[in-house]
């Protein structure tokens, strides 16, 4: 439902509907309501009614009460990076809030004391390592929910501290990766974003601003994290941190084999206690997707021979690259090595396939910014990004990699394909996020760009297609994935996406935003039947 202003001259809207003293952060300005209309898919752009540029965490509380209140209530999202695909980010007719406005206004760095983190209870081994590890503490960090988690490192470091889990690219919100899950190699060890979270401050659908945790609030903690936007908007976020590392070493290794590829990651992410690698991710090597996957670079300066002969000696197969990560600091330099060593000989990788690069901490977690320079010079970042992540259940990985990686990819992707497990018992069911049904499940990103240069293969509407091709695939080979950062059009849709969780989907957006008025653009409760 859009506003609807009984203003009849332009830029009288305002009046109509939101107190005065809030006007002047209200913008009707058709070059900001076309720039808030805009995200990082390029699939998709309604533009919004209005847009506010907020002073203050009180005027979006203000602004959604008169949503609430208002006879004719208009839609309100919240805007972190709009690095959403698929306009999710977006309010067609409504008001969108640049959660960005505000970044700064909040840093704060704390000692937890007498509090239990909001991991699950089978998380409790974990969290006596990272107690240990913290010499005893649960450091966390207090930041605005429109702040960049670049930001966020930045200022954790000052204090020799960093956040636990990341995204792989950090030009993204707090409150934008909190509201999905905030995956990276990381959680299979340390849980998404969403499980490293103590406290949160939400603006409820109804206006209210509410402190929440484990304890406080309970079910809008939960429901929020996780929940795609449906009933709160996170203005601030309390993050677990941990002694930040100083180092890493960054190691590559070549499968052409997928069952011992898989084989190998799922050993990497069982593995408890300090010997165990500190990141496992992973991709595929589709044929010429090599040349133009975003992180080939990393195999380049140092090894280009020898990865040559590997490539040309597997041509026309697929290839999978585990890649692995050892944080390492003075104490631990002499013997990273030796660990390293260690954890690559239980791998059985392709020999003299093993690439290593060691680099700051920073420069390893900011690593895709280097990429995104890169295209952005080539003009190849503002193009239309028809990506899909989904989540798929170890059982069903295999049939996943004969009909899908070896089978409707064909040669070329587009893109970077990622893939990497990770251990359900690190994720807490309570929260809105919904994964496969077993213990360990896989990340499958497809992460491809559209472009406009004349090859089919690369157009929009060939990845589109294929986009849906993959998903038919999942369906009639009944694997039970789920898609993260989900895009759904039909209510029946998302009923199966939250599967039995859908009821209490459903009671908690009658609790916490009963007029539907938060994040219109997911699409999740004005979907068609
Ligand atoms: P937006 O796109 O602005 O918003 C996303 C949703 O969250 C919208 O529904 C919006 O209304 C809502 N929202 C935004 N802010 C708030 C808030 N403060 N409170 C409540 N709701 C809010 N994801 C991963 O997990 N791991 C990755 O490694 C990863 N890498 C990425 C790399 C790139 C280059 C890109 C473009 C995306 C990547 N993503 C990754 C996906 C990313 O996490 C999501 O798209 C995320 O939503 C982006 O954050 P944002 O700040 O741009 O959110």
């Amino acid at each position: 439902m859009g506003l609807t202003p009984q203003a009849t001259k332009p830029g009288d809207e305002r009046a109509t509907f939101l107190p005065n003293y809030m006007a002047s952060n209200l913008s009707f300005d058709a070059s900001r309501t076309r720039l808030a209309s805009r995200d990082f898919g390029g699939l998709t752009g309604a533009p919004p009614h209005g847009v506010l540029v907020p002073s203050s965490v009180h005027e979006i509380a203000n602004l959604v009460r008169v949503a609430y209140e208002a006879d004719a209530h208009f839609r309100v999202a919240a805007k972190g990076h709009a690095h959403s695909i698929q306009g999710q980010a977006q309010a067609p007719g409504g008001v969108v809030i640049e959660m960005e406005a505000l970044k700064g206004c909040l840093f704060n760095v704390g000692v937890l004391e007498n509090e239990s983190c909001s991991f699950s209870s089978s998380y409790s081994v974990e969290r006596e390592s990272v107690e240990r590890e913290s010499g005893g503490s649960l450091y966390y960090a207090d930041v605005w929910g429109g702040e960049l988690w670049i930001d966020v490192l930045h200022e954790t470091l000052k204090h020799g501290l960093a956040p636990r889990s990341w995204t792989d690219y950090l030009y993204l919100t707090v409150g934008g990766t909190l509201s999905n899950a905030g995956i990276s190699g990381q959680a299979f060890n340390h849980g998404p974003q969403i499980s490293n979270v103590y406290e949160l401050d939400v603006v409820t659908g109804k206006g209210e601003l509410l402190t929440c945790s484990k304890h406080q609030n309970s079910e809008l903690f939960h429901s929020v994290l996780g929940g795609l936007g449906q009933f709160g908007i996170i203005t601030r976020a309390r993050i677990a941190l941990e002694p930040a590392p100083q180092r890493v070493r960054w190691i590559r290794v070549l499968y052409s084999d997928f069952n011992t590829f898989t084989r190998d990651q799922e050993h990497l992410i069982s593995l408890h206690g300090r010997t165990k690698f500190d990141y496992v991710e992973g991709f595929v090597i589709v044929d010429e997707g090599l040349i133009n996957n975003w992180r080939s670079s990393f195999f380049s300066p140092r090894n280009p021979i020898k990865l040559q002969s590997i490539v040309s000696g597997s041509k026309g197969t697929v290839l999978y690259c585990l890649e692995v990560t050892k944080n390492y600091d003075e104490a631990t330099a002499d013997t990273v090595d030796q660990e390293v060593d260690s954890l690559l000989k239980t791998l059985s990788f392709i020999q003299g396939s093993v690439f290593t690069t060691d680099l700051p901490y920073i420069d390893f977690l900011d690593r895709v910014h280097k990429a995104e320079l890169k295209l952005r010079a080539k003009g190849l970042w503002d193009v239309p990004h028809p990506w899909l992540n989904l989540f798929i259940p170890k059982s069903k990985i295999a049939d996943f990699d004969a009909g899908v990686f070896k089978g409707i990819l064909g040669k070329k992707t587009s893109g970077p394909i990622l893939i990497y497990p990770m251990n359900k018992n690190r994720w807490d069911e309570k929260t809105s996020a919904v994964t496969p049904d077993e213990d360990v499940f896989y990340l499958v990103a497809f992460l491809r760009s559209a472009l406009d240069n004349g090859e089919e293969t690369q157009s929009l509407r060939y990845l589109q297609d294929q986009n849906e091709r993959i998903l038919r695939f999942c369906e009639e080979a009944n694997i039970e994935m789920k898609q993260y950062l989900p895009h759904h059009t039909k209510r029946a849709q998302w009923v199966q996406h939250y599967g039995p969780k859908w009821a209490e989907f459903e009671e908690r957006k009658a609790t916490f935003d009963p007029k539907n008025i938060l994040a219109p653009g997911q699409r999740i409760f004005s979907a068609a039947q």
